[in-house]
């Protein structure tokens, strides 16, 4: 029997991405005793990799914008899948959060008078995103691990210890959640430079571990994005859902093939880079969906006249939402317009001088000269379609983040809901501030309502999570992870991609049961001591069950919409818009229900033109004539 640590705390946080850590900082400016865990390196997330800024209706670019507007293209971006309810308190907190950021030590490029600077992003109707250059993440976890560190300090003084109510634990990777009968009590982990085991006992638990694209093959995601959090939700009984949709980034790397599936920021779109195919062709005029048309411009001409003249010329088409691009981009390369590379063209060097990209976009700058000899001052650069953000995630309550396991709460991109089938660019950054900050006060109040009574672990349970975690080291024989995960991968690229169809998310189904018998058997080599395959091992797991929970979801939609398109359904339905898919876990097994897709309150209505949502919409809910705005 292995003797396990047992570390106390009122609220555990799993990921130090944006989410985590205001969540963090909410929990413990509560007074709550909070413990941080991080996978990887402190300060290494994904959200330090965002490039393009986060979306909030300032209206300091553009004094038009307001929260509605940023609420309907919210909206419109998740083809009115969204939970209304989350979209909403996006938009109407998004810029309170921004604001906190800067006086927290935030210093976000500004424009000319002085007031911070947005700009344009795929979707967003006016310019909205704060940014720091294309460093934007960087900014917000320094901002954020500066805060942390302000209120350990704060603690140092007061009870002589910086660790007393907010503690770090980096690459500290949990492999479980703990229950005492339906509620939670605690998280179990492995430290990866000790190799030990711990159990985090606390009775609440927020879940802020990012995204799942270490499943497909061709991701912007990196190693730890193996859909962790999606997956301990599940087996500790909550729901996901909305796991169908999986965005395809329109513009990754497609070259060389060391670095396939690495970002190109849509800042390049934004600040207007263009997309051409190998007949020299701005072919996204031709890709304008008919609900989307009013909105965007018919020429070139007017298209670039957008850029110093937004009130007289319509967007465009390169700033549609992500999953319009990343479609057309992909029509482009089948029907053999494509680049060398299975790409296609993204130009910024004949839109604006060198020392202006080089200026806005350092980092791509940086990154195509280093990864693939290419100076994109001087050169288009090769881009193609990469898996890069999971809509699908843990159903929470909009307002406290809770999910429906007492004592569990998801915040970030874990959490499903607030972007519907697609999210527009710049929404994540706000999303996680927003939800963030909500998250660590819904676990405050949470335990606030136990009062002294405290969840505890029982030893058996712990016992068993240890034998789990152990299991792949103490196989005399059995599979090696990697390649386990290579067919993984690879079944769900090929088979639940960017482009979908019955027949194939069937097979990819069998595939994924062979590949469960096969994750049961796979074999470590070593110790508990900075082990990757160990540790691949367990993630597999996670990857295997978000894996399903996707192809379920993705055979049972018999539509196209955002970031789900089934070649043999190719139309949006209004009858599945009302829609949700969820996913649960019983006896091992994937299970999928439906649920009704919560009604936009009559208010909120107003803000569209009928004629836009009976694009949307079923005849049955269409509001009367008179209420929709004119
Ligand atoms: P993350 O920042 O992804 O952090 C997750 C944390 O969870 C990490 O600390 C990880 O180590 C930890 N973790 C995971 N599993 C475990 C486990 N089992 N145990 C312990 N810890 C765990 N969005 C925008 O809005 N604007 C942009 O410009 C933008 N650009 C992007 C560029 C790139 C290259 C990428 C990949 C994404 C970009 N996004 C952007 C998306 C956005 O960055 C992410 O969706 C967002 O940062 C997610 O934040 P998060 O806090 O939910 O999780």
């Amino acid at each position: 029997m292995s003797e396990i640590t047992r570390l106390p705390y009122d609220v555990v946080v799993i990921g130090a991405g944006g989410a985590g850590l205001r969540a963090a900082i909410e929990a413990r400016q509560q007074g709550k005793k909070t413990a941080i865990i991080s996978k990887s390196l402190f300060g290494k997330a994904h959200t330090v990799m965002a490039e393009g800024g986060a979306a909030a209706a300032l209206g300091n670019v553009s004094q038009q914008d307001r929260w509605q507007v940023h609420f309907r293209d919210t909206i419109r971006g998740g083809k009115f899948l969204n939970d209304p309810r989350m979209a909403e308190l996006h938009a109407k907190e998004a810029g309170e959060r921004v604001l906190e950021l800067e006086y927290w030590g935030a210093l976000f490029d500004r424009t000319s008078d002085g007031k911070i600077s947005q700009r344009n992003f795929g979707g967003h109707e006016y310019p909205r995103l704060a940014h720091v250059g294309d460093r934007t993440g960087l900014e917000l976890i320094r901002t954020l691990q500066q805060r942390v560190v302000q209120l350990q300090q704060a603690d140092a003084v007061e009870l002589g210890d910086p660790d007393a109510m907010l503690k770090v634990f980096a690459e500290t990777t949990v492999t479980e959640l703990v229950k005492d009968g339906e509620r939670i009590a605690g998280a179990f982990a492995y430290i990866r430079e000790s190799g030990e085991f711990v159990l985090f006992e606390a009775p609440a638990v927020i879940l802020a571990t990012g995204g799942v694209g270490k499943s497909f093959k061709v991701t912007s995601n990196s190693w730890e994005y193996t859909g962790d959090g999606h997956a301990l939700a599940l087996r500790a009984g909550a729901t996901l859902l909305n796991m169908e949709f999986v965005q395809f980034h329109p513009t990754g790397m497609v070259w060389p093939p060391s670095v396939k599936g690495i970002l190109v920021t849509e800042s390049v779109r934004g600040d207007g880079g263009v997309l051409r195919n190998s007949n020299g062709e701005r072919f996204m005029f031709g890709y304008v969906p008919d609900v989307f048309r009013s909105h965007y411009a018919e020429s070139e001409e007017e298209a670039d006249g957008w850029y110093t003249d937004p009130e007289n010329n319509r967007r465009p088409p390169e700033l549609l939402p992500r999953d319009e691009v990343a479609r057309a981009i992909n029509t482009e390369v089948k029907e053999g317009r494509g680049s060398p590379h299975g790409g296609v063209y993204l130009d910024v060097s004949t839109r604006m001088p060198a020392s202006e990209i080089t200026r806005r976009l350092p980092s791509m700058h940086h990154q195509f000269r280093e990864l693939a000899d290419v100076d994109i001052t001087a050169e288009p650069m090769e881009v193609g379609p990469t898996c890069h953000y999971v809509m699908g995630g843990v159903e929470v309550d909009a307002d406290t983040g809770a999910a429906v396991v007492p004592g569990l709460f998801a915040a970030g991109e874990v959490a499903g809901g607030m972007h519907g089938s697609n999210r527009l660019g710049g929404n994540s950054l706000s999303d996680l501030l927003v939800f963030g900050c909500r998250s660590g006060l819904g676990a405050a109040s949470y335990l606030d309502g136990l009062g002294s009574e405290r969840p505890t672990v029982a030893e058996e349970d712990l016992q068993a999570a240890v034998a789990a975690a152990q299991a792949p080291l103490q196989r005399e024989a059995g599979e090696n992870p990697y390649a386990v995960h290579q067919e993984l991968q690879e079944t769900m690229n090929d088979l639940v991609g960017i482009i979908r169809r019955g027949s194939e998310i069937e097979e990819a189904l069998e595939n994924l049961a062979k590949i469960r018998e096969r994750v049961a058997n796979v074999r470590s080599e070593g110790g508990t001591i900075y082990n990757p395959g160990w540790h691949l091992a367990l993630d597999l797991w996670n990857m295997l069950l978000v894996s399903e929970s996707i192809a379920r979801a993705a055979l049972e939609r018999e539509e196209s919409r955002g970031g789900h398109t089934r070649d043999d359904f190719p139309e949006m339905s209004p009858e599945w818009r009302k829609v949700n898919l969820l996913v649960s876990l019983r006896d091992g097994k994937v299970r999928l229900r439906q649920r009704p897709v919560d009604p936009l309150r009559p208010d909120l209505l107003e803000l569209f033109e009928r004629e836009e949502l009976a694009k949307y919409l079923t005849d049955a809910e269409l509001p009367a004539e008179e209420t929709a705005k004119e």
